[in-house]
């Protein structure tokens, strides 16, 4: 091969692969951590220039808010996109600016130290007033000051709205609300210095169908804005100036998923039947209302999992009753004659509502997380349960209820289910007062008071996601402990176990929708162990699909009761994995 002297040397890095696809595009760094700052003497001549300096910073952040809250209100239908009128604010706080004003008259330092003093300043105040407003308004000014001081610095702005060209995102961490926002159009992959498999980050990137990879330390320092990237979100590499044969390897990884997916598509309007007659109903996970499309197109038998808490991330207020019913109705018609299993809200853990005030939670996934929230909240969790009693007369939708921990709670959810059953009555508002009610069973306590359980609730979906963190005590965002978080645990495989013999013992099914289900290593102990339904993602649906078509429920039970037996969690996965080996290795490649 020709040696091109200019050509730059290519790097790889590897990270946690976690949502899959290739893609080349330029680099994009979004920072999501404070700038470090330091003093610079100005003199008392430089401070008209660090005014002139500071003015044209405001103006641009609130070009870039403009620009962002049109982008959301677009995309949402939202007309509000209320969460920026908060942040427009800060840029025009009158006393605020006036402070800052004020310091660089009296400092002479740089606008940018005098206004992060400021800002810390103002903060700490804030922080210290008992009122759940104005803390709210610190998270408002911490975020805005962010964006203040990157302009500043004459650095690309934080939000890729303002990158007008696709490409791949860099950053330290996102959140689940930062990740709903990504523009799909122009981003086209991002790699993450921390996160881990399941966080609702990488879950999102699944259902965007953005190739992802997080876990990479240290990454933001490799890489400069417009540097030319390939991710791998199959294998979770990333190469910085890919050179001619990584680009050939790639190509033929393409075309070769390509085929795959094509013959996917053929199965699409098939049955999810094992080949000795077992149906597994296979149904889509929903993170995105936006999404719904996708669940159509997979060929998925409705949704399994509908994630309400994505329609109240990213905005002050919570969706009212007729926002969220419009939702609701739409999924249920779109739907039909597949049902549509409805989670109520399941705010904090990893997923922070503005104004809930889980952020500032020692431990917020052991905190005041879903149910537990709700409980807490009723006018929050009543306004959603009429929503779904409503759109709920298609006779299609079903309740579901997270992180439930015992029957207690179960009973007082369903006391308030009976209260907005009333108040809708009472108005004369249709609704369907027969509508199904199940519970997540992702907490070990659940898991042992089954029995009791499953004498009231109407289905089991298992929530592994959370299962395993709860039960291996394995915080599932923490890339450090990654190698610990094991669906194959065999404590895993008996509370799955446990859940589905006390669900058959009163006629109710188990199914599953943590992302065990997407995992087509796992599809034969899934099955093996008497799930009756798998949920997943709309993007991995069909393999799953292709996956249940090739085993034998018969062969899967036998894989079953010996794993049951075993002690060593990767001897299970080997065994599963050799059976999904042997019957759809074309899909593992
Ligand atoms: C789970 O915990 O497995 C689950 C499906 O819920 P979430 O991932 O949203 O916590
Ligand atoms: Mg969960």
């Amino acid at each position: 091969m020709e040696h091109d002297a200019d050509a730059k040397p290519e790097k790889r890095f590897h990270g946690i692969a976690v949502a899959q696809g290739i893609a080349r595009f330029p680099a994009f760094i979004q920072y999501t951590q404070d700038e470090e700052i330091g003093r610079r003497d100005v003199g008392e001549t430089g401070v008209a220039g660090e005014v002139a300096r500071f003015e044209s910073a405001l103006i641009a952040t609130r070009v870039e808010l403009l620009e962002i809250q049109q982008r959301i209100a677009q995309a949402t239908g939202m007309q509000d996109a209320s969460i920026f009128d908060a942040h427009l604010l800060v840029v025009e706080d009158r006393t605020l600016i006036d402070e800052v004003l004020r310091g660089l008259e009296r400092d002479h330092a740089n606008v940018e130290y005098v206004f992060q003093q400021v800002v810390q300043k103002y903060c700490a105040t804030l922080e210290a007033i008992d009122d759940p407003y104005l803390r709210e308004r610190v998270v408002d000014i911490q975020d805005v000051s962010r964006r203040v001081i990157r302009n500043l610095l004459g650095k690309a702005p934080q939000n890729p709205a303002a990158n007008q060209s696709p490409h791949i995102v860099f950053a330290h961490n996102l959140t689940p609300s930062d990740t709903a926002l990504l523009n799909r159009e122009l981003v086209r992959g991002f790699a993450t210095e921390i996160g881990s498999k399941t966080s609702h980050t990488a879950i999102l990137a699944r259902s965007l169908e953005i190739p992802a990879i997080v876990g990479m330390q240290g990454i933001c320092q490799e890489i400069q804005l417009g540097d030319d990237i390939l991710i791998d979100g199959y294998n979770g590499i990333l190469i910085l100036n890919p050179c001619a044969a990584t680009l050939a390897e790639y190509e033929r990884l393409e075309r070769q998923k390509e085929q795959v997916a094509e013959r996917l598509r053929l199965i699409r309007e098939t049955a999810s039947t094992t080949r000795d007659g077992r149906h597994i109903v296979l149904s889509a996970n929903l993170d995105l209302p936006e999404d719904l499309l996708e669940v159509g197109v997979s060929g998925a038998e409705g949704i399994g999992l509908y994630r309400t808490e994505f329609l109240f991330l990213n905005r002050t207020e919570p969706p009212g009753e007729e926002e969220q019913f419009g939702h609701y109705r739409v999924a249920a018609e779109r739907c039909m004659p597949h049902s549509v299993i409805i989670r109520t809200l399941d705010i904090g853990g990893d997923k922070e509502m503005p104004g809930a005030g889980t952020d500032r939670e020692e431990n917020p996934f052991l905190g005041c997380r879903a149910i537990r929230y709700c409980l807490e909240n009723p006018g929050i969790f009543k306004t959603q349960l009429r929503a779904i009693l409503r759109a709920a007369t298609t006779n299609n939708i079903r309740i579901m209820y997270p992180m439930i921990s015992g029957v207690e709670e179960f009973r007082h959810a369903n006391v308030l289910l009976e209260e907005s059953k009333q108040e809708l009555a009472a108005a004369g508002i249709p609704f369907n007062p027969w509508i199904e009610v199940g519970v997540m069973i992702e907490t070990p306590s659940a898991v042992f008071v089954a029995d009791h359980l499953a004498k009231d609730v109407r289905f089991f979906s298992l929530g592994t996601n959370d299962l395993i963190q709860y039960s291996i005590a394995v915080d599932r965002l923490n890339d450090r402990i990654a190698h610990l978080y094991n669906p194959t645990h065999p404590s895993i495989l008996r509370m799955i176990k446990m859940t589905v013999d006390a669900g058959r013992a009163r006629g109710i099914w188990t199914g599953v929708c943590g992302e065990m289900a997407a995992d087509i290593l796992l599809t034969p102990l899934l099955i093996g162990l008497g799930v009756e339904e798998l949920s997943a993602t709309s993007a991995l649906v069909p393999q799953v699909k292709k996956a249940v078509q090739s085993l034998e429920a018969f062969a899967c039970e036998d894989l079953a009761r010996r794993a049951l037996e075993m002690d060593d969690s990767a001897a299970i996965l080997e065994m599963s994995t050799s059976m999904a080996r042997e019957n759809y290795g074309d899909l593992l490649n």
